[in-house]
Parts: C-alpha cells; sequence; structure tokens
C-alpha cells in the first residue's frame, strides 16, 4: 500500500507543496488515535513541517473517494488537491499460505488400523479329508 500510495501521490499534499512523497511522511487524514483507518482513503503523503502544520495549527482537511484532499484554512479558505495519478483502491493483498506439511498426531493412535478385518481366518483342514 505504501508504495501503491507514493505513486498516488507522487508529492506532498499540502495545497502548492512540491516535496516528494518518497521524502514524507503518510499521515492519516482521520487521526489514527482518534479511530482513523490504515486505509488508502485515509492515507496521504505530507512532508514533515506540514504534517505538524496539520496537527498543530487550525487546517483542517477531509479526504474524498479517489484521494482528493480538501483543505480548510485558519480563514476559512479551501483548497482542494487531487493525487498525481488517479488510481482505484490498491488491490488486497492475498493472505499468507502456509506451504502445506504432513502432520502426525500427538499420539501413536496412527499406528492402529482404522477398522479391523472383517474375515475370520480359515479353519485348518481336517486330519481326515472325506475323500
Ligand atoms: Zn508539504
Amino acid at each position: 500500500m505504501k508504495k501503491w500510495l507514493r505513486v498516488r501521490d507522487e508529492t506532498c499534499r499540502f495545497p502548492g507543496c512540491s516535496h516528494p512523497a518518497v521524502k514524507s511522511d503518510v499521515d492519516h487524514t482521520d487521526d489514527w488515535a482518534g479511530g482513523g483507518r490504515t486505509d488508502s482513503d485515509n492515507l496521504a503523503h505530507l512532508c514533515e513541517p506540514h504534517h505538524r502544520l496539520k496537527h498543530l495549527s487550525q487546517w483542517r482537511v477531509t479526504q474524498e473517494p479517489g484521494g482528493i484532499l480538501l483543505w480548510t484554512s485558519p480563514g476559512k479558505r479551501s483548497y482542494r488537491t487531487d493525487p498525481a495519478t488517479p488510481m482505484g483502491p490498491p488491490r488486497p493483498q492475498p493472505p499468507v499460505v502456509e506451504p502445506k506439511t504432513r502432520k502426525r498426531p500427538a499420539d501413536d493412535t496412527y499406528l492402529v488400523p482404522r477398522h479391523r478385518p472383517t474375515r475370520q481366518p480359515t479353519p485348518p483342514a481336517p486330519d481326515n479329508p472325506p475323500f
């Protein structure tokens, strides 16, 4: 997701900033501490000074679908920043599948036949056959 966000954003997403995304922080638009999700539609790159400004000033930001950020300055002016590369959501990561292993049972029961033979042993032939 980090790489995907870097391609989407290319730069810091603060209005007018061109600091490269690769040298920026990934910020939770809705603060993680306040329950914001770690998801592509709640993450955006901010350079360190703008990341600090977002958290320590009256600047406010919301994120629209497609990674569009709507900023409101302390003076109540609105700014919109669009992603450099509009993209659909990243593909979900496939679950990690462990290699198949043959597990033995914890005890020796696997050595005992699961079903007993149904045939009775053949009785011995009589000593004096009838022929
Ligand atoms: Zn910036």
